[in-house]
């Protein structure tokens, strides 16, 4: 199956940002697509303004810390819409402060959002993939990873991680059933720094977000552009930052 129409996507951390941004742009393609997160208010407010302008979409509250949460995102995504063609592990956190302040707490909550959150989306996604014989995983991870500065070395550290697994599932995927994309943004305007705790860090991150970030929009067209290959071909790695930022 070519393109993205008819394709039926499950996407976390759809809530906002470029989980949200994606549902839309993948709906209006034509795709089936399956929001999941935790505030299931903002959720169904996205599903309804799909399915008004005619989308084919499902709301899903998921917390991706809980294994079984998104085992259970994943048989809703196949009971509605009857097979699972992409998993898009989106869903997010990050906890900006320097490793002196020692927020042991925000390190916890990044490995279990943005690290065993993708991992339960590969056991919730990669089973179904298998008996289908096709599939794909897409995932968000961030050029945090690829140019580490001060204060996000938590939160660069998990998505390297996820950049790690999303290779070793492509070596360990080469018959051809599943395909991995890690799509890393630059900054991006969204939600993610409005619940770092630290004011100063949190306003330093909102001026550069709002200075150079890119829409989140521009993100969805980089995850559609993976999608929409054919089958045997496999964009692995794509980084995407505002044309500004250094
Ligand atoms: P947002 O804050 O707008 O979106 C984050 C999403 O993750 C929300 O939908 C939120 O939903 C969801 N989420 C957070 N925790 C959980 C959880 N435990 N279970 C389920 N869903 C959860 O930020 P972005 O759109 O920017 O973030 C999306 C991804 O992009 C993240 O992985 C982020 O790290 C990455 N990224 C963002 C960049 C940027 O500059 N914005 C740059 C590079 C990467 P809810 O709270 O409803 O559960």
């Amino acid at each position: 199956m070519n393109g993205i129409t008819d394709k039926v996507v499950a996407i976390t951390g759809a809530s906002s940002g470029i989980g949200e941004a994606t549902a839309r742009l993948l709906a209006e393609r034509g795709a089936m697509v399956a929001l999941g997160a935790r505030r299931t208010g903002r959720l169904d407010d996205i599903v309804a303004t799909i399915v008004a302008t005619g989308g084919r979409a499902i709301a899903c509250e998921v917390d991706v810390t809980s294994p079984s949460a998104v085992a259970n995102f994943v048989d809703q995504t196949v009971r509605s819409f009857g097979r699972l063609d992409v998993f898009i592990g989106n869903a997010g956190v990050s906890s900006l402060s320097p490793m002196a302040e020692l927020d042991v707490d925000g390190w916890s909550s990044m490995i279990d959002v943005n690290l065993h959150g993708v991992l339960n989306g590969i056991a919730a996604a990669l089973p179904v993939f298998q008996t289908q014989g096709r599939g794909h995983f897409v995932t968000t991870v961030s050029t945090s990873g690829i140019k580490i500065v001060p204060t996000q070395a938590v939160y660069a550290a998990t998505k390297n991680a996820v950049r790690t697994l999303l290779e070793g599932l492509r070596q360990e995927s080469t018959d051809g059933v599943m395909r991995t994309t890690s799509i890393s943004p630059g900054y991006v305007q969204t939600e993610l720094v409005d619940s770092i705790a630290d004011p100063r860090i949190r306003e330093q991150a909102k001026t550069s977000m709002a200075a150079l970030g890119i829409p989140a929009e521009a993100v969805a067209r980089a995850i559609a552009f993976a999608i929409e290959q054919p089958d045997d071909v496999e964009i692995g790695d794509l980084t995407i930052r505002p044309t500004r930022q250094g």
